[in-house]
């Protein structure tokens, strides 16, 4: 019988691996409410909190009123509006690249990047705990597509030491479910020595790393020279929409002519881009949001390692408890939703077989009494779940 679906979705059932939506009935925020039911939340991207700001809602209405509501159009007919073209330029000093190009989407940009870049021919190396849009666009790409171990040097040089054709080597950031920063010093030594571009996808780290919050590549003062394409999304700290793509002005003139996934969609609502120059500016100016978020980060991590939690090797507001099991993964997270909050947990195909964990993620909106309701729901729920102490 084709298409057995009910037999899928028993299986994934079976395996505690079927996912559910929660339904948000509130803004988006640190205290928000769920089917109707209030809770502190420490699971969205929006590091910042810049998601429901007050600023940047009032400049999204102001680009409704000055540009209307839709896109209209592909950026190449007539959907390119001035609204999206200064929100590249901004997004251009931002990064200290010649060019910018806005897209709808990261994962339309990872894929718009890698397949406008390589094909058939050419290699494509990644780091095997990249982001699944990665991974998507180095298989559609057709070229030849190796991934090498987790942040290690000598797996990649392996790897370059036997690519063939325009060799692309391409990583995240901020690794998005463990938290940890790719080593770009090193991937960036090891891929010029063989003429290799380098790719990052720094979703996660745009707004919350770097002196004035251009992410990574500001944190370790890289140019162009180093990362010759960088992904940006500005779903995550920007609290808004969409992504960006940052390099040479030839770079983008190349995707302009051949990434598909540019060329075929309509353009974002230039109102989201007015929102988005809004929040930049907010992003920038106001360093207290990562100086804060730095605060919080120091203060989970000591209280969570207090309670012999198993932490991971991250200094960004993405700090996952590892918890191994999936099924416990999500008794842990149902425990500590009795107690009113909310850490989603990321189970298998998200993360590696037994490698479940609780994402917690931080945000600039979070006090350091939220900190502490955290720990003590931690600490109150491992109480009668002891097994999940790492
Ligand atoms: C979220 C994310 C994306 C996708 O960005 P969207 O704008 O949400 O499509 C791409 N890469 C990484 C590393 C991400 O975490």
């Amino acid at each position: 019988m084709p298409f057995d679906l009910s037999s899928r979705l028993a299986e994934r059932r079976a395996a505690h691996l079927y996912r559910q939506r929660p339904l948000l009935t509130s803004p988006q925020d640190v205290h928000i409410s769920v089917d109707g039911q209030p809770l502190l939340a420490f699971c969205s991207n929006d590091y910042l909190g810049l998601a429901n700001h007050p600023e940047i809602a009032e400049a999204m209405v102001e680009g409704v009123r000055r540009w209307g509501v839709g896109g209209g159009a592909s950026h190449l007919v007539i959907g390119h509006s001035e609204a999206h073209h200064q929100l590249e330029e901004a997004l251009a000093a931002l990064t200290g690249r010649p060019r910018v190009l806005l897209m709808s989407s990261g994962y339309t940009a990872n894929l718009g990047a890698i397949t406008a870049l390589v094909g058939q021919g050419d290699t494509v190396l990644q780091d095997r705990l990249n982001h699944a849009s990665l991974l998507d666009a180095g298989l559609l790409s057709g070229a030849r597509f190796s991934r090498y171990l987790h942040n290690d040097v000598a797996s990649l040089e392996k790897r370059l030491a036997k690519a063939t054709g325009n060799t692309l080597v391409v990583t995240d950031g901020v690794f998005s479910m463990d938290g940890d920063l790719a080593d770009l010093p090193a991937l960036c030594a090891a891929a010029r020595q063989r003429d290799a571009w380098v790719m990052v996808d720094d979703a996660h780290g745009f707004g919350c790393l770097g002196a004035t919050g251009a992410g990574i590549v500001e944190q370790y003062g890289l140019g162009l020279d180093d990362v010759q394409v960088l992904v940006g999304t500005l779903g995550k700290a920007f609290g808004t929409a969409g992504a960006f793509i940052a390099g040479s002005e030839e770079l983008i003139e190349t995707l302009i002519q051949f990434a598909r996934p540019y060329i075929y969609t309509t353009s974002q609502p230039p109102a989201v881009a007015w929102a988005t120059l809004k929040s930049l500016q907010l992003l920038r100016d106001e360093s207290w949001r990562r100086e804060h978020l730095a605060r919080l980060i120091a203060r989970f991590r000591a209280g969570a390692s207090a309670l012999g939690l198993q932490l991971m090797d991250s200094a960004t507001p993405i700090q996952p408890l590892l918890v191994g099991d999936s099924a416990r993964a999500m008794q842990l997270s149902a425990g500590l939703r009795e107690r009113g909050i909310l850490v989603t947990a990321i189970r298998p195909p998200t993360v590696p077989q037994g490698t479940a964990r609780l994402r917690v993620t931080l945000s600039a909106a979070h006090s350091e009494a939220d900190i502490d309701r955290l720990l003590e729901a931690l600490q109150q729920t491992l109480s009668y779940l002891p097994e999940i102490e790492a």
